[in-house]
């Protein structure tokens, strides 16, 4: 491995910059037998990223832990420029987890300057995230496609969190017979129940108080649905209570099935089956930031 960035001279752990460094790694690897987890992210590692590289470890023999800020996802008007990057201290964070190998490629190795193909998972890039966002997950599903054919890891994690994307992750590496396994991990919350997140950081202290009440309303909801309460009624309280708060702006608030994101029954109380299997997606701005979250309405799964 080069560390041929003076800044990644003291690095915890080794570090591929190319994707030949990473193949000549993984292959080393795989010569000697071994399974490789590989985790992808974009850095401003928190709990959330680094419990993904746990449940990797518990699939593989070498974890290897991507960051990369990846620019398709990102719309003009959204923070690319401003997105939080602490690649020393993520490098830290990895290596105190255990990580054998970060990829922290340049722009250019992802995107050469004459790239000219997208990847596009029709259908379940529909509607929740990708309606408010429509550059998103073309961007996501651009750039995971790439970072599975560069690590050709055994198996890959990505966390609940981002829910829809996780389904259109498995769909595509279905889809592209990319032979790494994809496993979801469940999402990390703060004391308070906020689900972690990099862009947490941009909140005031205001704001924060605010973020925190989401999780607790979108619990209040679930538990109203469980005892029969209607879904359209339930989901307009819910909205009501949620945009009282001090800048807080919902997005879409939607009942969706955790298998394929099939929309539950509109203004119904819900069956046995669309309790076991639905989930509740919440976006909410508030101030300039965007929140996600989602949640089984089955206690079994919470
Ligand atoms: P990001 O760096 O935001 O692109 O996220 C990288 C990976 O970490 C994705 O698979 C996310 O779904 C996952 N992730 C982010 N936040 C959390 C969280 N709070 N709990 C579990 N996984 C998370």
């Amino acid at each position: 491995m080069t560390n041929a960035d003076p800044s990644d001279h003291d690095s915890p752990l080794p570090v591929a910059r190319t994707v030949s460094e990473l193949r000549t790694q993984a292959a080393l690897w795989r010569r000697e037998g071994l399974r490789i987890g590989f985790v992808p992210t974009m850095g401003a590692l928190h709990e959330g990223h680094l419990s993904l590289i746990d449940c990797a470890f518990a699939h593989s023999d070498r974890v290897v832990a991507s960051i990369f800020v990846n620019p398709t996802q990102f719309a003009p008007h959204e923070d690319l420029d401003s997105y939080p990057r602490q690649v020393a201290r993520d490098l830290a964070l990895l290596a105190d987890r255990g990580a054998h190998l970060a990829f922290t490629p340049g722009r250019e190795e992802v995107y050469p300057a004459d790239f000219s193909t997208m990847v596009q998972v029709k259908g379940l890039d529909e509607g929740l995230c990708g309606a408010s966002r429509p550059h998103f997950f073309g961007g996501v599903a651009t750039v995971v496609a790439k970072l599975l054919n560069m690590a050709q890891a055994d198996v890959a994690v990505f966390g609940e969190k981002d829910y829809q994307q996780l389904l259109i992750i498995k769909r595509l590496a279905r889809d592209l017979d990319i032979p790494t396994q994809i496993i979801g991990g469940p999402i990390i919350r703060e004391s308070d129940g906020l689900a972690m997140s990099s862009r947490n950081q941009y909140l005031s202290v205001a704001e924060r108080a605010v973020a925190g009440r989401l999780n607790v309303e979108m619990r209040t909801a679930i538990m109203a649905l469980r005892s029969g309460a209607k879904t359209g009624e339930t989901l307009a309280q819910l909205r009501e209570t949620l945009n009282q708060a001090d800048g807080a702006s919902v997005d879409y608030l939607e009942l969706r099935s955790g298998d394929d994101l099939s929309a539950l029954p509109e203004n119904a109380v819900l069956d046995q089956v669309s309790l076991a299997t639905g989930r509740l997606f919440a976006a909410m701005m508030v101030g300039k930031t965007r929140l996600i979250d989602n949640m089984p309405l089955s206690p079994a799964d919470q």
